[in-house]
């Protein structure tokens, strides 16, 4: 989180409310009531197919009862026909009314109504004789008759006998499949029967519909349950819709078996079924998904209420003033440290635009520049020093370092700003200040010291010139007769001779006397003119030769000359010192002024010395660095901080013969 996400107003971050037992309890549950919901929802939509599945189940079956009993009815019918039809041609032979051939013609008659009758045989128990009467085309080579079991034939046979009537025999099997014999008795008494042999498999054919085959398998079986023939003409049955129903006909009863087609209804309960647990495995999937989202979410708002209460505590915490501000320069944010400078609350800041009540009056309009630069974004990212005011009037020094404020996007949504209260630095820095012009006028004071038996020297010869004129003068007025025009040039000559004293003293006061700092372009030559005549006054005790070449090129010099003549003369004294113990002709003092680096004028002093020992190199900026017996150590450190304040840099570099001592300028 940027700061740009602190929220504005009242300093309390956002906290989750306390949790009762109640809600956390509804905590705990609500991430499963989704979960049971789907659950419930799927097991009542399994029930509810199960329940639609059974009474379709239900609704088939009474369907197939209800086939199966019409197909039996019609069988049955069908059938008895069959019995009434044999019975009356078997009537016609017992009243003798029919030849051989018009009997034989009838039964052709009789089998060509239907397929499943095979062949008619005329049976003479009496005097055993077997007449077969008549085939169908179908029982070519099959000879029927002869395929009958005797105990069926037998059985059927004495039952006729017994009721007088047509009747039919049990299922039996044949190499060629499964037949049934009716059995017709040619009159009551009579020990002659006309027996028919039918195909069972063509039974179902002939006499089952059609439509009811198509969609059914339908077996025929004795009353033991074997089942003797089979119509699957659309196939085997399913075993799901079944039904089994007795046929009862004249001697015996067959069963009646329907299998149907029909499977169980289950692609489509099956696909609803898949269907929805599809849709509930993907409910419980995205539920899981969004409980992991919110749980991030959880965990997110988390770490971003820690994020702010940290970030709130930093800024409370924090001895530099914070404050923020929009776009349109109003303050959005700022921390106690800031109000506390200001003596201000954070309600009377929070939500001001300019003029901000900090401000002080005198210094509006490098405000509202200054506001204007950094709501343009023209502003450097430079620390900006101003003035503030304080609810009570009273003024303190800032310093402001303005910074883009950007939102969680990235987009710049303000500036922040951290304030600097630097009233303390500033009264050490003037202490600082006030300390190094003390130093100063004291190493000039030091300066004069030193050099006060050549000053007193230097001032000898005008004084002495003074009484000698003077004297001169006295002497004349004394003998009398000596006339203005006498006197003039001894008086004037002493009056020159004391101006030139009045120099060197005004000299010497202007050098030692504590003053303010006083910036003025200075001409090089002139200043190393004015150096020349004290330095020389430092150089005739060691008999020194000083010699001054200045580039008439050189640029101007921005700065304090006195403070500069300072510098040089702290250096020549240096020079001269390193001098003392070399060849005296090697004595020379070089004062020089060149172009420097950069356009800038560049000051030397080089002496023919010693040299700097590498050791003593450095620390030689150090203050209290001294090899000498009666040094202070002090000449360089003030010559460096007078240079430095000047914006200049003071070196040294090794020369053949000594060493020189550059005062390199910025370019002015
Ligand atoms: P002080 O002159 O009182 O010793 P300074 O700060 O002026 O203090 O100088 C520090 C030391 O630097 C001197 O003691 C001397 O050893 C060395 N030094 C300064 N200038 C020169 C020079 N031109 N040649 C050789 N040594 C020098």
């Amino acid at each position: 989180m940027s700061l740009a996400t602190l929220p504005s107003g009242p300093p309390s971050p956002p906290r989750a409310a306390p949790a009762t037992p109640a809600g956390r309890l509804w905590r705990r549950v609500r991430w499963w009531l989704p979960g049971v919901i789907v659950v419930l929802l799927l097991g009542a939509t399994s029930f509810l197919l199960t329940l639609s599945e059974s009474q379709e189940r239900a609704a088939l079956q009474d369907q197939l009862i209800t086939d199966s009993l019409w197909v039996r009815q019609s069988l049955q019918f069908q059938l008895e026909r069959e019995a009434e039809a044999l019975s009356l041609i078997a009537a016609d032979v017992g009243a003798g009314q029919l030849g051989r051939a018009a009997l034989e013609a009838r039964l052709q008659v009789f089998l060509r109504r239907g397929r499943e009758s095979l062949e008619v045989v005329l049976l003479d128990k009496g005097a055993p004789s077997l007449a077969v009467l008549a085939h169908d085309t179908a029982s070519a080579g099959l000879d029927p008759f002869s395929a009958v079991p005797s105990a069926v034939l037998e059985g059927a046979l004495a039952r006729a006998t017994r009721e007088g009537e047509p009747v039919f025999g049990p299922p039996f099997a044949t190499p060629w499949g499964a037949a049934l014999v009716l059995v017709a008795p040619v009159k009551a008494g009579s020990p002659r029967f006309l027996v028919a042999v039918y195909w069972l498999e063509r039974v179902l054919e002939e006499m089952v519909p059609w439509t009811f085959a198509q969609s059914h398998e339908v077996t025929i079986g004795d009353v033991t349950g074997t089942v003797r023939a089979r119509r699957a003409s659309a196939g085997r049955g399913r075993g799901v819709y079944t039904h089994q129903v007795p046929l009862e006909v004249a001697g015996t009863t067959l069963l009646l078996g329907t299998n149907s087609l029909r499977g169980p209804p289950d692609w489509i309960t099956n696909t609803i079924r898949g269907g929805t647990v599809a849709l509930a495995l993907l409910l419980f999937w995205s539920l899981w998904a969004l409980w992991r989202d919110v749980q991030r979410r959880v965990a997110a708002e988390t770490r971003l209420r820690e994020e702010v209460a940290f970030r709130r505590a930093m800024g409370d915490s924090a001895v530099i003033g914070l404050r923020a501000r929009d776009l349109d320069g109003r303050v959005t944010f700022v921390n106690p440290a800031f109000c506390r400078m200001v003596g201000l609350p954070e309600e009377s800041l929070v939500g001001r635009g300019p003029p901000m009540p900090y401000w002080t009056p005198e210094l509006m309009d490098e405000y509202r520049r200054r506001v204007d630069q950094v709501l343009s974004g023209q502003a450097s990212s430079a620390p900006f020093e101003t003035v503030f005011r304080r609810a009570d009037g009273t003024r303190f020094p800032v310093v402001i370092y303005d910074a883009p404020l950007r939102d969680g996007d990235g987009r710049q949504v303000g500036w922040m700003s951290s304030i600097l209260d630097v009233t303390e630095e500033k009264q050490a820095e003037e202490r600082e200040r006030l300390q190094q012009e003390r130093l100063q006028a004291a190493g000039r004071l030091a300066t004069m010291g030193e050099m006060a038996s050549s000053l007193a020297h230097e001032l000898n010869q005008p004084l002495g010139a003074i009484t000698s004129y003077l004297a001169g003068s006295l002497n004349l007025i004394e003998r009398g007769g000596a006339s203005a025009d006498d006197l003039a040039p001894a008086l004037a000559k002493a009056s020159q001779q004391a101006q030139r004293a009045g120099q060197v003293i005004r000299r010497v006061h202007e050098f030692v006397r504590k003053r303010e700092p006083q910036r003025a372009a200075v001409d090089p030559t002139r200043l190393l003119e004015d150096c020349r005549a004290l330095a020389e006054l430092q150089a005739r005790r060691t008999g020194t030769r000083v010699s001054v070449e200045v580039d008439p090129a050189t640029p101007a010099i921005l700065g304090d000359a006195v403070m500069l003549e300072q510098v040089l003369l702290n250096l020549s004294r240096n020079g001269i010192e390193a001098m003392a113990e070399v060849d005296p002709g090697r004595r020379v003092l070089v004062m020089s002024a060149r172009p420097g680096e950069g356009g800038g004028a560049c000051l030397a002093v080089r002496d023919h010395g010693t040299g700097i020992p590498p050791e003593a190199a450095a620390r030689l900026f150090s203050p209290f660095f001294t090899t000498k017996p009666d040094g202070m150590g002090m000449g360089l450190s003030i010559c460096r901080s007078i240079v430095e304040a000047h914006g200049a840099r003071l070196a040294f570099v090794a020369m053949d013969l000594g060493t020189e001592f550059r005062i390199q300028f910025p370019p002015p």
